[in-house]
């Protein structure tokens, strides 16, 4: 792993030894990386993803970890950043956004541009890379909407994909399918008057300030949402599990569908509660739930695949 690292830092990569990940999750739980890595550009980022597949080499691709559980053991492998990819412009109703990015910067920067669309993801804590992969989204709007094109990594390969091909819908996409890695997008929005935007985006702050439990780190929402318009939280709700602590992690008691660290949380114990709410919810609903975050092993080798079939 040594050779690679050596290789990255000679090409001026960033590169980080035994970097704790908690810093870089907003669950603030993790433990370290062996090697965390920003490359600056895009072609850099080609570059490592393609070194570290050809050695075999276990990495995992982060954005601002808004949806990732790392273990407390932490990565045995490199762990790439993208927030050194943070360009972004805009021309006429088009906007064109690297990878790191913040999906609330680009909501702000496009609220100064008089361009309407991202005032319902004005709040999410991610990256567009994480964004796009997942297809977040809130208040009935998906980023997968107002996407026009992405550029995307396979490993091997640099190609553009149009909306239509990524096959968006509801927190699924392609690129999670194929493991495609993101490079950049361009995104379509809509001129409308400063105020009306600004008024919107004030109304699903204080509606995410209002439900969500934001004065403790966490994931956001642990579980996706079932069929039918049933929502996790309010099953939670039912079952008489808010506030249920293990460890230092809680399922929150102000939105059952997020556990929360309130202060030293583990992996292990989030992992406890998570298992915790979906044996209660079967045993009560026959609803099988299935986990929104990203739950990454120290080292698995089912992993590698993942990210590097
Ligand atoms: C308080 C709070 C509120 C939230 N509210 C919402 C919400 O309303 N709606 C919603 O959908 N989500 C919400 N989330 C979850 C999260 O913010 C989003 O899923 C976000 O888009 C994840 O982006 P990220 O950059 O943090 O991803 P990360 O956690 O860094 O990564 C998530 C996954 O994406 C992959 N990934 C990252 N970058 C790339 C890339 N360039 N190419 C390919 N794969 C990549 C990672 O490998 C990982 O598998 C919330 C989270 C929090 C903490």
């Amino acid at each position: 792993m040594r050779d690679v690292i050596k290789e990255f830092m000679l090409v001026g990569c960033e590169v980080i030894e035994n970097e704790p990940l908690s810093s870089h999750t907003t669950f603030r739980i993790g433990g370290y990386a062996d090697f965390f890595v920003k490359p600056f550009d895009r072609e850099m980022f080609c570059f490592c993803v393609r070194e570290l597949k050809k050695r075999k080499i276990p990495f995992f691709i982060l954005g601002r970890g808004s949806n990732t559980l790392f273990s407390d053991q932490g990565f045995r492998g490199i762990v790439i950043s993208t927030e050194q990819l943070n360009d972004f412009s805009f021309d006429g109703e088009t906007v064109f956004a690297e990878t790191g990015v913040s999906l609330t910067k680009l909501a702000v920067e496009a609220l100064k541009h008089s361009l309407s669309g991202f005032e319902e993801l004005f709040g999410i804590p991610g990256t567009i890379g994480g964004a796009l992969r997942m297809n977040s989204g809130a208040f009935g709007r998906e980023i997968g909407d107002l996407v026009e094109k992405v550029e995307l990594f396979d490993g091997e390969n640099r190609i553009w994909l149009s909306k239509e091909k990524l096959c968006f819908r509801y927190r699924k996409s392609l690129i999670a399918e194929q493991n495609l890695l993101v490079l950049s997008a361009y995104f379509k929005l809509k001129h409308s008057q400063i105020e009306i935007i600004k008024e919107k985006m004030r109304n699903y702050m204080r509606i995410r300030i209002e439900k969500q439990p934001l004065n403790y780190p966490s994931a956001g929402s642990v579980f996706r949402r079932p069929a039918n318009n049933i929502y996790v939280g309010k099953l939670v709700e039912d079952l008489k599990l808010k506030g249920l602590k293990h460890g230092d992690a809680m399922i929150s008691d102000k939105h059952g569908g997020f556990i929360v660290n309130t202060g030293n949380a583990k992996a292990e114990d989030v992992i406890f509660l998570i298992n915790f709410i979906k044996k209660k919810v079967f045993e009560s609903y026959g609803l099988e739930l299935e986990t929104e975050i990203e739950i990454v092993e120290d080292s698995i080798p089912q992993f590698m695949e993942a990210q590097q079939s």
